[in-house]
Order: C-alpha cells, then sequence, then structure tokens
C-alpha cells in the first residue's frame, strides 16, 4: 500500500517500478500475441558508422534505437527490460487468462478471478462510482478537522487510498534486527515537489494542466463547473503546501535525514491539530510508544494546515485523493481523463496501456506470490539457480581482490569492508516460502472491493511485523519482475526469476556476454552495499560508520567526482524555449557507482572465468575479442528509447541515468574499456582523467 520506502531499497532500474504503478488505461482491443525471442548479443543493434571511442552507447545501440521506435502504449522502450517484461507479461497472461477460464487449484481460482474481475469492463461500467461512493458518504460527513484521524483511520481499515501520508511498519535503521513504526511525508499526486514548485514556464504550464484535469475529474464525477473549479483550487493549494513542506529526494538519499526518533507524545506535541494516539489506535496496529517520524518538518507543517484550511478544504483533498488513488479500475471516462493528463501530457504516452496487460500487472501486484508459483515452475529451471549461484560466488570473489587492492583504502577500512562483503546474502529466483494470501476474498464481480481487500490484506501483514523478528527469506519483488535489488538493513542481494532470462542471461552464449549483462547487474547489486547510502550501513544493516575519518573522506571526494562527472550529462536537449535538462549526480550517485563497480568487477570475474577455461580476453567470436564481446553485451542491456516528457520526469524522480549515460558514464571510467577498443588517450571514452569509487 505505501510507496514511500523509508529504508529505501536499491533497484536497478526503475523500468519495473514503473510498469508496476497504476497506468492509466481502459479497455482495448489489442490482443496478446507472443513476443519475439531476444538475442542475448545483437550484432544487427550495432552502428558501424560510429567510433566507440567517442561514443561507446551510439556504436552498440545506434542501429537497435534507430530501427526501435516507441510503441503507442509505452514511454520508453528498452531492449533488455522492455523486451523481457513485455515477455514475461505475456506468459503471466498466458497462466492468468487459463486460470480464469478453468482454474485447477483454489489458488488458481483465486487469481483467476482477480484477473477476471479486472477484465470485465462491462460491469465496470455499469457500476459506475458506486464502489467508492461509501468512502465519499464518510468524507462528506466530516464535520470539523477534529474528526480526521478517526476518519483517515476509517478509510484505511477499508482498504482505501487517501493519500495523507506514510505510515508503515519497518527495520530500525540503527538496530535492524527490530521492526519499528514509521511515518514519512506523503499526499502529492504530482511526480514531485518541484512540479508544484519550481517557477519556470514549463512547470507553470504542468501546473496549469493539473488545475484542469481536476476540474475535469470533478466534473465527471457529478459536480457543477463551480463546485469543480473551487474543490480544484482546494486541492491545489493544499498540496503545494506539502511540496513545500516535503524533503527533497536527493535529501532523503541520506539516511540521517530521514531518521527521527520521537516518543508518540513528543511526536504529538510537534504536530497539535491531529490526534495521533486516536489514530494509532483505530487502524489495528500493535501498541508502541516511539517511532521514525522521517519527516518531521512535513508533519508540523500538516497540522498547521488542518488548522488553517476550511473543512471544505479537506473534503475536497480527500475525494480527489479517494477517486485518484482508484482510478484505473473505475468507468472509461475517468480512465480516460486519468491517461490524458498522466499518460499523455506527464510521460508523452501516445495510447493507453491494453486491459490484459494492465490486469495482468494488477493481478501479479495483489497475488504475486500465488501467481509467481506457476509461474517459476515453467520459467525457472533448477539448473539456472545453480548457474546463478556460481555466477555470484564469481562476483563475491572479485569484488573481495578489488577491495584488497584499492588504492585510497586503509588496512583497517579494507578489513571492515570485507567483513561486511562476506555478511552479503544472497536470494535468487523466488522465496523459499510463499506467502499465504487464502485469507483475502476474490470475487469475481467486484472489482474495487478486491482492491480493497488485498490493500487491507497487505497493510494487516506489515503491521503484524511491529515488534517481531525480521524475516530475512522475505521479498519485495514477485517473481516475473524483470529488476533486482540491493537491500541495506538486510545486507542481501536479490534476483527474481524474470531477470534470469535472456538477453540478460542465457545458458547458449558466451561468458563474456553473460558476465557484461547478468553478471554486472549481480556487480551492481553487491556495490550498492558500499555506494553513498549503502556504505553507512555495516553488515548487520545497520547505520553505523566503519570507515576511518580519513578513509571516509576519500570516499567521498571520489563520489564528488561521479557527482560532477553525471551532473554535467544532459537527460533532454533543449527543445524550442524549455532549456536542457541535466541529470542529477547526487540523485544518481548510489545507481551511478553501483554501474562503476558494477562493469569492473564482473570484468575482473570474466578474466578468471576465462583463465579457467583456458581461454583469453583477446580470443575472438564473430570478429569480436571476449573483452569487447563483454562491453557490447553490457552496452546492449541499456539500449532504449523514451519519449522527451519521460526523460525530463525521470531526470528528476529516477536514481537511475538514463541508458546513454549508463553506459558512457561508465566505460569512460574503466581503463579496460580503452584498451579492449584501441582508443588513444584523450578521446571521449578514455579521458585522461577519470572517476574511481571501488
Ligand atoms: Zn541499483
Amino acid at each position: 500500500m505505501n510507496s514511500f520506502r523509508l529504508a529505501s531499497i536499491l533497484l536497478l532500474a526503475a523500468g519495473t517500478a514503473m510498469a508496476q504503478t497504476p497506468a492509466p488505461a481502459q479497455a482495448d482491443a489489442t490482443k496478446p500475441a507472443p513476443p519475439p525471442a531476444i538475442k542475448s548479443f545483437d550484432l544487427s543493434a550495432i552502428d558501424k558508422t560510429a567510433d566507440p571511442c567517442t561514443d561507446f552507447y551510439q556504436y552498440s545501440c545506434g542501429n537497435w534505437v534507430k530501427n526501435n521506435p516507441i510503441p503507442g502504449d509505452q514511454v520508453r522502450w528498452a531492449r533488455s527490460f522492455s523486451l523481457l517484461g513485455e515477455r514475461n507479461r505475456y506468459l503471466l497472461w498466458q497462466e492468468l487468462d487459463a486460470a480464469a477460464k478453468s482454474p485447477s487449484s483454489p489458488l488458481q481460482k483465486q487469481f483467476g478471478d482477480y484477473f477476471a474481475a479486472c477484465m470485465d469492463t462491462s460491469l465496470v461500467e455499469k457500476k459506475g462510482l458506486t464502489p467508492i461512493e461509501p468512502a465519499w458518504k464518510q468524507i462528506a460527513a466530516l464535520s470539523d478537522a477534529k474528526q480526521l484521524p478517526a476518519l483517515l483511520s476509517k478509510l484505511e481499515n477499508d482498504g482505501t487510498p487517501d493519500g495523507f501520508f506514510e505510515f508503515e511498519v519497518g527495520q530500525d535503521d540503527k538496530d535492524s534486527s527490530k521492526q519499528i513504526a514509521q511515518i514519512a511525508q506523503g499526499g502529492l499526486s504530482l511526480p514531485d515537489r518541484d512540479y508544484y514548485l519550481v517557477d519556470s514556464k514549463r512547470f507553470t504550464a504542468i501546473r496549469a494542466q493539473y488545475v484542469e484535469h481536476l476540474k475535469k475529474m470533478f466534473t465527471l464525477a457529478g459536480d457543477t463547473p463551480e463546485q469543480a473549479a473551487k474543490e480544484a483550487d482546494a486541492v491545489m493549494k493544499i498540496e503545494t503546501a506539502l511540496a513545500k513542506a516535503s524533503t527533497s529526494r536527493t535529501d532523503l538519499r541520506e539516511p540521517a535525514n530521514r531518521y527521527h526518533i520521537y516518543t508518540v507524545a513528543d511526536f504529538q506535541k510537534t504536530t497539535p491539530a491531529f490526534d495521533w494516539p486516536t489514530y494509532f489506535h483505530s487502524i489495528g496496529i500493535g501498541q508502541f510508544d516511539s517511532l521514525n517520524v522521517a519527516t518531521p518538518e512535513f508533519f508540523k507543517v500538516l497540522s498547521a494546515l488542518i488548522q488553517s484550511e476550511p473543512v471544505p478544504a479537506w473534503k475536497s483533498y480527500l475525494r480527489w485523493h479517494v477517486l485518484h488513488g482508484q482510478v484505473t479500475h473505475l468507468p472509461k471516462a475517468f480512465f480516460d481523463e486519468n491517461f490524458d493528463f498522466y499518460g499523455k501530457t506527464l510521460a508523452g504516452q501516445k495510447e493507453p496501456t491494453p486491459r490484459w496487460k494492465q490486469c495482468s500487472s494488477a493481478t501479479d501486484r495483489a497475488l504475486g506470490e500465488a501467481v509467481g508459483q506457476d509461474w517459476v515452475k515453467q520459467n525457472f529451471p533448477p539448473q539456472a539457480k545453480t548457474s546463478m549461484d556460481k555466477l555470484v560466488a564469481s562476483l563475491e570473489k572479485s569484488l573481495g581482490d578489488d577491495i584488497k587492492t584499492l588504492p585510497w583504502m586503509s588496512d583497517a577500512t579494507k578489513k571492515a569492508a570485507e567483513e561486511k562483503l562476506a555478511l552479503i546474502r544472497n536470494k535468487i529466483g523466488y522465496p523459499e516460502k510463499w506467502r499465504d494470501y487464502s485469507s483475502i476474498k476474490v470475487d469475481r464481480g467486484d472489482l474495487i472491493g478486491n482492491l480493497h481487500r488485498s490493500a487491507v490484506y497487505e497493510r494487516n501483514y506489515n503491521f503484524a511485523k511491529l515488534g517481531k523478528p525480521v524475516d530475512e527469506k522475505e521479498w519485495d519483488m514477485t517473481p516475473p519482475t524483470v529488476n533486482a535489488y540491493y537491500n541495506p538493513s538486510f545486507n542481501d542481494i536479490n534476483f527474481p526469476a524474470g531477470i534470469l532470462q535472456p538477453p540478460f542471461f542465457d545458458a547458449s552464449i558466451d561468458p563474456a556476454v553473460n558476465f557484461g549483462a547478468i553478471g554486472v547487474v549481480i556487480g551492481h547489486e553487491m556495490t550498492h552495499g558500499f555506494d553513498d547510502e549503502g556504505s553507512q550501513y555495516d553488515g548487520q544493516g545497520n547505520l553505523r560508520e566503519w570507515q576511518t575519518a580519513e578513509d571516509r573522506k576519500a570516499f567521498t571526494e571520489r563520489t564528488d567526482c561521479e557527482v560532477a562527472e553525471y551532473g554535467s550529462f544532459e537527460a533532454a536537449a533543449a527543445n524550442g524555449d524549455v532549456p536542457a535538462q541535466k541529470l542529477n549526480g547526487k540523485l544518481t550517485l548510489g545507481e551511478n557507482t553501483a554501474d562503476n563497480g558494477g562493469l569492473r568487477i564482473a570484468y575482473m570475474a570474466l578474466l578468471d572465468t576465462l583463465a579457467a577455461e583456458g581461454k583469453t580476453i583477446n580470443d575472438k567470436i564473430d570478429g569480436y575479442t571476449e573483452a569487447q564481446r563483454y562491453f557490447i553485451g553490457f552496452a546492449q542491456v541499456w539500449c532504449q528509447n523514451q519519449t522527451e516528457q519521460a526523460s525530463r520526469q525521470s531526470a528528476l524522480v529516477d536514481p537511475h541515468s538514463p541508458g546513454r549515460w549508463r553506459v558512457n558514464g561508465t566505460v569512460q571510467n574503466f581503463d579496460e574499456f580503452g584498451k579492449a577498443f584501441g582508443c588513444t588517450v584523450g578521446k571521449p571514452m578514455a579521458p585522461a582523467h577519470s572517476c574511481r569509487v571501488w
């Protein structure tokens, strides 16, 4: 239910996270079709007219980029993530569709019904707004701001999204064995606080379009134009005030900025207008005396706003968030208007995502570890896990060797780093123990009811963790997901079965290509344990400095080099009077550090593997040396096209750099690249001075 994670997990890419956001869409006649096989090493993608030493991304991906325009239902089209994501979703759809038609187990009946309810658009039309009316009636009855805690808890107990703030149970940053209550800012409907606050022509226009969107949605829901205008203004005013009070994404990357332990009594003193004991008591969580308030300033402002804004404004705000939070499950008129603003205007998407894709993803979100059980049986053979275990072990060895030879680190810190590395745990494929969803009642004729019951289940599952031991076997991604992550509080790396397929991992290809693709992915996740954020946690997952003061200083000098390097890259070129959008070097620092470390240690692991097989890095296949195949295999993971709108949005909200810079930013920091392609020093991909952290 809560999208904001207090102890952030560090992903490989935003692609899947984007696909899992309820994308704007409604009925679509597009028929599912089997996707094509994906080549692990694609000679036809290479643009031989480009000089690899000048622009390696263009060389490796140029022809692919030219020949693969973005499909209408996408905002980003990537050779690896999108193609494999579409393939996995198609396989998932086949399973869901079969289960919806003739289930052969109670589990299949449950996810088959969930999927069928989502696909039944004629019933969605017939029901109109009826499914959200009970929530709106409760909001209409609000007569005093003092009733807000009781109203919010009632809505949340019913599984209704209200958008006020994020509250969850999570690991204590300073004692990872403890699970504590945590609360953080929330309440915005635009992608980032900047959208409300930045004074530029582009954002001023987006804000005006957002207010128009609010008006249209309220009008569709039955308001007169005058009422709708008033409600839209009230929502915009509250959200803008909350945006001003919000901590920026960049500042939230610093763990200390999101760790503030308060007793409930002290927290209450800072926010007099909202009765926390009443709220905490009514949402059905166990007793607790203290909590982590990630963003204290936000709650002070929220409290002051509750006192200054009139009750009708809060009613408008809540009506909007209830509507917006489940709009993809409402009738077509609402879908279309939502798509028009969030899809077309904000992200440059031309057509809505077909319904079958929407419903496959929605079922995966709600019942992922039920759907995943059959999925892994069919798509993840045991030998794939064995091969991955071997690959991970070879990368662990390389990172260990790398740490030993780091030029800037003292022996004491090296020892601490090695200890942390030894404690990293690996999770590969799917959970050892599947979650039990049997308590979620799924009704084939009640799409929104299913959504609410799933939300309540997730919330209760999370609240039940309070004060309990941590379950280290738990997963944050479902098996078909094309992504991977490192969790600093667990100190573990996680690779769902969904990414352990071509073009990332291919049993039939030479090791250089596999090391360039999945090898770098594994190295990337391991390096997250040692990036600007992950390096502040020790091997037990506790926020604790383990570097000497001098080493931390040297570390920061080196990460500052990457901040400046990536901060000079353009995410979107100037367009008319809209200026170019540069990357945020600080927001993307952790991911860039992970990419750089991953490329280096996977290369070292490849050398070891080739040596063990009696081969060398200079052996040739298809006219390319193993070293060249390694770098091309790596680069081709990141071939992509993206709409200008999505590129600009990502530059503000996504901690990952775009494909071009994940490739060029990384290879220019690694000497072995220049050697592999015979680049003279001074060429863009072989600069005389480059950045290195790990
Ligand atoms: Zn990452």
